[in-house]
């Protein structure tokens, strides 16, 4: 047995034969040609057609794995127009009378090395994509259709690298994991392989000669074994054992309704922290996204994440739900989350101090344009705005005109958006208190069971020495939930729990008793409260 380590971009685990990617790459010759403007013009028409071919190919990854990830096969295309690569190819035909095929390879490989040697991370992996592009205007060049890569068995599929075009082009089927020998976890392929849920690596030093041995990938730790002894082979037969079960739970119960047997529905949905967990948010079947922390678009930034940046982000969100409620929570920063960049002061008292709404009331600005990719994005899809720590009715009622202010600018200026549901999170004990009041002014109430527990028991949700003292079940903060539930119904606003607590399975079949109308939690706990819901009466 011999084992290599390298870098996850996907967990899981494979086991099976191993195959090496056949790759398309011809042997180009240099030859001379007499008439360079005709060869020129052949070169036109065979990257048109490429560029044809690019796009059916966008379409296709639109569909299996939404816009982010469908957009390369667009940067491809602009790769293709870009006018340096053109003037290039264009000019070693002519200066030097030889065919496109040799300028198309000699000027990849150029712009290939260019952006290998980069310092920044992004363009170093834009060099497997200038290799793709000029591959593709090759086989076309050289008439061919490319050998293809058709595996008689699901196989884990070895590269030296693979182009997204390549993994998009491949029967999903037949492919156990992927494992490459250079590729970075940044790289578009090992993104498409993450939402597409086959276990990848990259920068694995498996040798060359595995073609048809025996192997297994562990997504988890990083590691590939070929021909595995007997000892390593059953444990991860059993490791795979167990997520099979997990996977034939999945099988089972996806596209069911969530619904009781007297008939309730209820409203499973998913909690994301960004573009990226949106596949999973379908893969398990969510019927939509009750929380989406947008603070992370801040966290994971350098600075002010602009209006444009989170409108692409909340936009593709929605496109990707196609349709389904996706309820985005406004910035909730402070406390626990904290930016350098918003220059908060040092506080005694952080959870109980400037966080969320607060923030959002007094730096209006950042406030307004989080408000307006908001707005922008609602066009797209079915989002909600959420706004978290509420505790009066002022701060809802303020919320609101700034969100009018936005709306009457957008319309000023003609841009579409839609009349977006408003709710609130309930997580003190104050909204619990007011929430008659509260449903009167907004849509839904969603209740942040984590705060709620925090606010209520005065227990800090960060201080580990008193975590035993932190109870979500505790009766105050089961009553305050029957309480908001209750204060929701009466004014026909729906009520959600979005907390930890939601996905409590020993809880479901109480809330359900309660009258909850929506559950939001982790993806991975959709299915499994699922189950429990259908076998309820
Ligand atoms: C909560 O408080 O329950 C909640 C969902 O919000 P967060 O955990 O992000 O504070
Ligand atoms: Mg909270």
């Amino acid at each position: 047995m011999e084992q290599f380590k390298g870098k996850s971009a996907f967990q899981g685990i494979a086991i099976g034969k191993i195959a090496e990617m056949v790759k398309d790459s011809k042997v180009v010759r240099r030859e001379h040609v007499e008439d360079a403007e005709a060869e020129i013009k052949r070169y036109h028409e065979a990257k048109d057609r490429a560029i044809t071919e690019l796009q059916g190919l966008y379409d296709k990854a639109l569909k299996e794995v939404g816009e982010t990830h469908a957009q390369i096969f667009e940067v491809h295309q602009m790769m293709l127009e870009d006018d340096d690569y053109n003037d290039s190819i264009e000019n070693i035909i002519k200066s030097q009378l030889v065919n496109a095929e040799y300028a198309v390879a000699t000027t990849g490989d150029n712009f290939a090395e260019t952006f290998a040697a980069m310092e920044d991370d992004y363009m170093r992996a834009r060099s497997a994509d200038v290799k793709d592009i000029s591959e593709r205007v090759i086989t076309d060049l050289s008439g061919g259709q490319g050998t293809g890569n058709v595996f008689t068995e699901p196989v884990i599929l070895v590269a030296d690298d693979l182009a997204p075009s390549e993994t998009v082009q491949l029967d999903k089927s037949k492919v156990l994991a992927f494992v490459t020998r250079e590729g970075s976890t940044n790289s578009h392929t090992a993104i498409l392989a993450r939402t597409m849920n086959i276990p990848a690596l990259v920068q694995v030093p498996v040798p060359k000669d595995v073609e048809g041995k025996m192997g297994i990938v562990d997504g988890f730790t990083g590691t590939v074994y070929i021909d595995p002894d007997e000892d390593t082979l059953t444990k991860y037969q059993m490791q795979q054992d167990k997520e099979k079960e997990k996977k034939a739970l999945l099988a089972e119960l996806k596209g069911k309704d969530t619904v009781t047997k007297s008939g309730r529905k209820i409203k499973l949905y998913g909690n994301i922290g960004g573009v990226g967990d949106v596949g999973f948010v379908l893969e398990n079947d969510a019927a939509g996204i009750g929380l989406f922390r947008s603070e992370f678009l801040y966290l994971q930034s350098d600075g002010y994440p602009t209006e444009e940046e989170q409108f692409k982000a909340y936009r593709t969100v929605a496109e990707m739900m196609a349709g389904k409620e996706v309820v985005i929570r406004t910035l909730d920063i402070g406390a626990d989350k904290q930016i350098d960049y918003f220059n908060l002061d040092h506080e005694a008292n952080p959870a109980l101090g400037f966080r969320a709404i607060r923030i959002c009331l007094d730096r209006v600005d950042v406030f307004k344009t989080q408000l307006r990719a908001l707005y922008r994005a609602s066009a797209f899809g079915n989002i909600d705005i959420m706004l978290p720590m509420i505790t009066s009715v002022w701060e809802v009622e303020k919320s609101k005109e700034i969100m009018k202010e936005v709306r009457d600018d957008l319309s000023a200026h003609q841009i579409p958006f839609k009349d977006v549901p408003v709710g609130v999170m309930i997580e003190t004990p104050a909204a619990v208190m007011i929430a008659d009041e509260l449903a009167e002014l907004v849509d839904f109430f969603s209740i942040g069971t984590n705060d709620l527990t925090q606010y209520t028991e005065a227990i800090d949700r960060q201080n580990q020495k008193i975590e035993r003292y932190f109870n979500p079940h505790h009766p105050a903060v089961l009553r305050e939930i029957q309480m908001t539930i209750d204060a929701g119904h009466r004014h026909n606003t729906w009520v959600g729990i979005c907390g930890e607590l939601g996905a409590d399975p020993t809880l479901t079949e109480t809330f359900i008793k309660m009258g909850i109308d929506e559950l939001s939690m982790s993806p991975s706990s959709i299915l499994p409260v699922r189950k429990i819901i259908r076998e309820m009466d």
